[in-house]
């Protein structure tokens, strides 16, 4: 078994691109975010990336049909298709005897929150141990292993599909060769169109998060992930009760009202846990694919321009609550 015919079985099995990073790459990572933390003995991480297809996010594009980017670009993608193909890859390495884990999304056990500070409910079994469970973060994974790069907004950017994708990972003790890191700037220039269509401003023009990985110096956002927790939802932080009336509960604590992102009088239900998405195919993601395809840096090419005609926005201010709250 050697590298090439993991990535072989890999794409068979349903990955769109295949990337390897030697476990060195990781040297230095923070204790919680360290795979030699879960596989003391792994000596590589295998990144593969599953595409969400352009289509997927049309409805929301035209503001008529949201679902299918909750249900099959997010969901069905983080708890089935994914976990389905790095499982049977683990399968496959273990068949030729080298110990292999499969990780098709971040834990919800995870020991950090989305700001890296340890929560309190588990504690580390022994000195030196990281505290469960570690989380081992699938962009930097996906940056390390070749797959692309980290943008601006914090998304990750593909060759081939831009911020069209999600990730998968599997740990394993086989030794293969690995994939040549990204240079970061190939892909994202700063254009900024990101910031521009964050509706809540979580993704900050000139506060930024430094670090240096694979041997380069990387930069992005310094995002706001309690803003963006709101506004993935379709919401908008608001300081009163009464605008406070798109969600029967309050995020982070902050009161939540409908965005001009969202056609949805009341948030609606969870669809694979992510029916909460109605932000995620909208701001940062279309903005950047638009951009990436109008610069024409993508592989995965199509005939037509995505944006045919004007975005749309919702104006709320003139409904009447009383009949708008079903
Ligand atoms: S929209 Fe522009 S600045 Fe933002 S991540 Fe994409 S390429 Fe980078
Ligand atoms: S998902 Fe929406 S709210 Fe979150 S950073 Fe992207 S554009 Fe902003």
């Amino acid at each position: 078994m050697d590298a090439k015919k993991v990535k072989a079985f890999a794409r068979a099995q349903g990955a769109d691109m295949v990337g390897i990073g030697s476990i060195d790459r990781w040297e230095g990572a923070p204790i919680q975010m360290d795979p030699r933390q879960i596989m003391p003995e792994a000596k590589s991480v295998i990144a593969m990336a599953f595409r969400f297809n352009r289509g997927t996010l049309r409805g929301i594009e035209e503001g008529t049909f949201f679902s299918n980017y909750s249900s099959m670009g997010y969901g069905a993608l983080t708890h089935l298709y994914i976990p389905m193909t790095v499982i049977n890859l683990s399968k496959f390495i273990e068949d030729h005897g080298q110990e292999a884990m499969p990780i098709g999304h971040l834990s919800p056990w995870r020991a950090i929150d989305n700001e890296g500070d340890l929560r309190p409910f588990s504690r580390p079994v022994a000195p030196g141990r990281a505290q469960p469970d570690v989380m081992v973060n699938l962009r930097i994974a996906g940056y390390l292993c070749g797959l692309g790069e980290i943008g601006w907004s914090k998304v990750f950017l593909t060759p081939r599909f831009g911020p069209r994708q999600r990730l998968g990972i599997v740990l394993t003790e086989a030794e293969l060769e690995p994939d040549p890191v990204m240079e970061p700037g190939t892909l994202c220039n700063r254009c900024m169109a990101c910031v521009k269509d964050c509706p809540v401003d979580a993704i900050k023009r000139d506060q930024s998060v430094k670090v240096t990985l694979g041997g380069y110096d990387l930069e992005w956002n310094d995002l706001d992930c309690q803003r963006c927790a709101v506004g993935l939802r379709g919401g908008v932080p608001v300081e009163d009760e009464e605008h406070a009336n798109y969600m029967d509960t309050e995020v982070y604590g902050m009161k939540v009202a409908r965005g001009p992102h969202t056609p949805w009088r009341h948030k609606p239900q969870n669809l694979y846990k992510t029916g909460q998405a109605i932000c995620g195919g909208r701001g940062c993601l279309r903005a950047c694919m638009i951009s990436l395809e109008g610069r024409e840096v993508l592989e995965n090419k199509f005939d037509t321009p995505f944006r045919r005609r004007p975005a749309w926005s919702v104006d709320w201010s003139q409904e009447d609550d009383a009949t708008s709250s079903g």
